[in-house]
């Protein structure tokens, strides 16, 4: 037994599963997490002392690398004024206005301390502001955990989800409608059938829950276009592409104008900040200004915003999105001819600083293709690369990330590794 095996065994006696986040309790890839210890630039150092190459970079924030020094002078510099202090804060003014700069969608946001509560928060808006029910969701994207998104699709294509989760009442997912990703035809239908109460749809552009599954921009078109013409509100969940695929995210690439978008990881940069922000008519709902309740203790909280602020700023330099993209490229090129090399079925391909590996013979277009992937392959695949010190998601529905610290040598180092793991995979095909 090592280290992380002693960690895991004690942690399961006082924690459920030994996590706090079911991914990476290993799961589906089997064996004891490892239990990381310190983080530096695009590494990080488990209990044991042994250090990987970080591709899951605290699963997107991390995308300047582990302990950038401006970022972590800006947080030391926050704690010395003060924790939290429950009131309003002159920096949440400096990191709103920020975004507003980055993001020509948003004219107002506001923030909440994740993901999961800013979908949440997002979805009541909708509701509140069009006064309709039903949510239209895709299946294979995530939106956090909150109630009315846990939901499986139902029996028939156009039927009701079920919950995917038990403790969900199906009278609270009654509403949700979900479709699969990339069908334009099933979204008209579902809008033809029930566009008069259709509060919103939510969508990840390029979908990041389910590996990575960019939409095809003729589905993301026809959404906005739906919604304009019944009256739904867009919500793009850029909770992981937000500063990730691109400076302004997913829908820079696309070229639309969500109403509204939720945004986490990257925001906070390794900090829990979310927000959750749009037209200034439908942000206006929200309380104090408007009906729809939302609140947040810590909320905006100084140390948190601090990190964030100072994030945003560093991500602003000039070609830090073309080096990222590259490298990134560099990764997943290099990965697909050393597998070819090798004789394994497998194809890779990236968004900016985000990333796909599939053990498929072509690009998954949604859900039902992710799921045909190669999971034994997968799995020594996995394995094989952590033995050799190289730290990738440990499942294959998730997506993958770089940092701009990944330099040429850090990706060297990895494909390296990835020709013996490759050749593994190979030998036991
Ligand atoms: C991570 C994620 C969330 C949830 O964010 P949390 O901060 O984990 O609650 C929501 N949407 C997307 C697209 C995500 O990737």
């Amino acid at each position: 037994m090592d280290t992380n095996d002693i960690l895991f065994e004690r942690a399961r006696q006082s924690i459920p599963g030994g996590v706090n986040s079911p991914v990476r309790a290993f799961g589906s890839v089997g064996g004891s997490p490892r239990f990381m210890k310190k983080a530096q630039g695009a590494y990080m150092w488990d209990e044991d002392g042994k250090r990987y190459v970080d591709y899951i970079g605290s699963w997107g924030p991390m995308i300047l690398g582990h302990n950038h020094p401006e970022v972590i002078r800006a947080v030391h510099d926050a704690v010395d004024q003060g924790l939290t202090f429950g009131c309003a804060t002159q920096r949440e003014i400096l990191i709103a206005e920020e975004i507003r700069r980055i993001i020509p969608s948003i004219e107002e946001v506001r923030l909440v301390s994740s993901g999961t509560e800013a979908g949440m928060s997002a979805i009541r808006l909708a509701r509140g502001y069009t006064g309709r029910n039903k949510i239209i969701k895709f299946e294979g994207c995530y939106h956090g955990h909150s109630d009315s998104l846990l939901v499986k699709a139902g029996s028939g294509m156009l039927t009701f989800g079920n919950p995917s989760s038990a403790g969900v009442p199906a009278s609270v997912t009654e509403h949700t409608l979900v479709l699969e990703y990339n069908n334009v035809e099933q979204l008209e239908g579902a809008f033809k059938q029930y566009g008069d109460d259709i509060a919103c749809v939510i969508v990840e552009a390029v979908a990041g829950n389910m590996n990575m599954v960019p939409g095809k921009p003729e589905f993301i078109h026809a959404m906005c276009e739906l919604c304009t013409r019944y009256g739904a509100v867009l919500i793009v969940d850029e909770v992981m592409t937000g500063f990730r695929v691109a400076l302004g995210g997913a829908q820079s690439l696309y070229g639309v104008v969500p109403d509204i978008t939720m945004f986490g990881k990257v925001i906070g940069g390794g900090m829990p900040v979310a927000a959750f922000g749009g037209r200034r008519d439908i942000m206006e709902k929200i309380a104090p200004c408007g009906p729809v309740y939302q609140a947040g203790t810590l909320s905006g909280n100084p140390v948190a915003v601090a990190c964030g602020l100072t994030t945003l700023k560093l991500i602003q330099e000039e070609g830090f999105y073309d080096r990222l993209s590259a490298q990134a490229t560099k990764l997943t090129t290099g990965l697909e001819a050393i597998a070819k090399d090798a004789g394994v079925t497998f194809c890779a391909r990236s968004v900016g600083g985000m990333f796909g590996l599939y053990f498929l013979d072509q690009y998954p277009q949604g859900f039902a293709d992710v799921m045909k992937a190669d999971a034994k392959s997968f799995n020594t695949f996995f394995h094989a690369m952590l033995d050799e010190g190289v730290y990738l998601a440990p499942s294959l529905f998730e997506a993958g990330f770089v940092s701009i610290m990944h330099t040429d040598e850090v990706i060297d180092e990895t494909l390296e590794a990835a020709r013996k793991a490759f050749a593994k995979v190979a030998a036991q095909q």
